[in-house]
């Protein structure tokens, strides 16, 4: 069977990274890896949930729990989110709320929802890889979007116009980002904003690390900006993605989409062509440990979060050389490195793990024109004291040595 004969075009588009391969590799106990930018799973609220996985499958509950459910979500979730979103100041209700199987999926549903083959996708250089690949299959080209400079609307169009295509939307993930840290300031986000209405353009707004900051002022959601400046969440442009994974369990895959009620329409008749639902089960069992102890135990991961970012911090300046330069993030899970152009990370990486079994993500993987070559992003979530400090030193020694310059 010539299989490739019978597969859509879009297919072309949809490859396993190398990087993706090679990460596959690293599951070796003897390696330090700050490579996978997931949760520490020590830090699972797991006795919660097993007591509300146990009340749900009461009789009488398991009913519903066990049963099909409505393509929008799980209601009293969606009224626990919508009053969350509220405080963050985007005034909305439940029906502005989609619940949906990860933000990842927010994410292909809003590039199925916007991009025809060959429309412009503005997103930042470097990117969400996950947002990369779920816009990758329909086809679209991309323009770079630079929201932490000070750029003219007029430039973003001339920049997005050498890509070709219509422009549908801006993507960016504001708040300590995957995978560079970085956060957007209040100024960033309201030219972000006047940008996109001069262009007459979406803003997906991907807030996967918003509730983990450790310090500094908290800034408002852009979905929140796009609220008060046109008096309410209808009138909006930008689409909200939200999700547990990173502070409740990212494998029980509940997220959310926040945005004006005509936007959501359209998602619910993808998700129920897609999938008709998100696990009720996993979302009544959110719902109950959301309520219960959401603030807690967020506080309880940033506390933890916080004193590896700065331990790790601390490492970096203590052992890189004087030109390496790395972010520091007011939150979330990565520093992000930037080396000396002349270094290859995809090849530093092959030479770490091979000499001295410590592991990071190469950078150009996030950028959609395969540059961001010399650059590379560090996880702490998962790291003890001891493995930063070790890691962080033999990775120090290596762009020391001779050979790395
Ligand atoms: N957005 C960003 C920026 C992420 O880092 C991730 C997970 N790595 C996601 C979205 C997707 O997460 P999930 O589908 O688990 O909500």
């Amino acid at each position: 069977m010539q299989w490739s004969d019978v597969f859509a075009t879009r297919n072309a588009r949809m490859k396993a990274s190398e990087i993706r391969e090679l990460l596959k590799l690293l599951d070796q106990p003897d390696i330090i890896s700050f490579a996978g930018g997931i949760p520490d799973p020590e830090l699972f609220p797991a006795e919660a949930f097993s007591k509300a996985l146990a009340t749900a499958m009461q009789p009488g509950q398991a009913k519903v729990a066990l049963q099909y459910s409505v393509s929008e979500g799980y209601r009293p979730l969606r009224e626990w989110i919508a009053g969350r979103m509220a405080d963050l100041g985007v005034s909305c209700d439940a029906d502005n709320i989609l619940i949906t199987s990860g933000s990842q999926q927010a994410l292909d549903y809003l590039g199925k929802l916007m991009l025809s083959p060959d429309d412009t996708a503005l997103v930042t250089w470097p990117s969400y890889l996950g947002a990369l690949g779920a816009f990758n299959a329909y086809e679209p080209r991309y323009a770079r979007l630079d929201p932490f400079s000070n750029e003219s609307p007029e430039l973003l169009k001339a920049q997005a116009g050498a890509a070709g295509g219509a422009i549908k939307f801006a993507y960016l993930s504001p708040d300590f980002a995957n995978p560079t840290g970085e956060t957007l300031s209040l100024a960033g986000r309201e030219a972000l904003l006047d940008q996109a209405e001069a262009l007459g353009i979406a803003i997906i707004e991907d807030a996967a690390y918003q509730s983990l900051r450790f310090d500094g002022d908290s800034i408002p959601p852009i979905l929140a900006l796009d609220v008060a400046r046109n008096g309410g969440i209808e009138r909006t442009r930008t689409i909200y993605c939200g999700t547990f994974s990173k502070t409740l369990s990212p494998g029980l895959r509940v997220g959310w989409v926040c945005a004006a009620k005509d936007v959501i329409g359209r998602l619910v008749l993808m998700k129920q062509a897609a999938d008709l639902h998100s696990p009720t089960l996993n979302q009544i069992a959110t719902n109950d440990v959301a309520r219960a102890l959401f603030d807690e135990h967020v506080n309880r991961l940033r506390t933890v979060y916080s004193a590896r970012r700065d331990r790790m911090i601390a490492a970096l300046e203590r052992e890189m050389p004087a030109n390496v330069h790395f972010t520091r993030p007011e939150g979330g899970m990565f520093i992000w490195v930037t080396l000396d152009p002349s270094i290859d990370a995809a090849e530093l990486l092959a030479r770490a793990v091979r000499d001295a079994r410590v592991a990071f993500v190469p950078g150009g993987a996030f950028f959609a024109d395969g540059s961001g070559r010399n650059t590379l992003r560090l996880s702490f979530s998962c790291a003890s004291d001891q493995q930063i400090d070790e890691g962080i030193r033999r990775l120090g020694e290596m762009l020391k040595a001779p050979a790395a310059r």
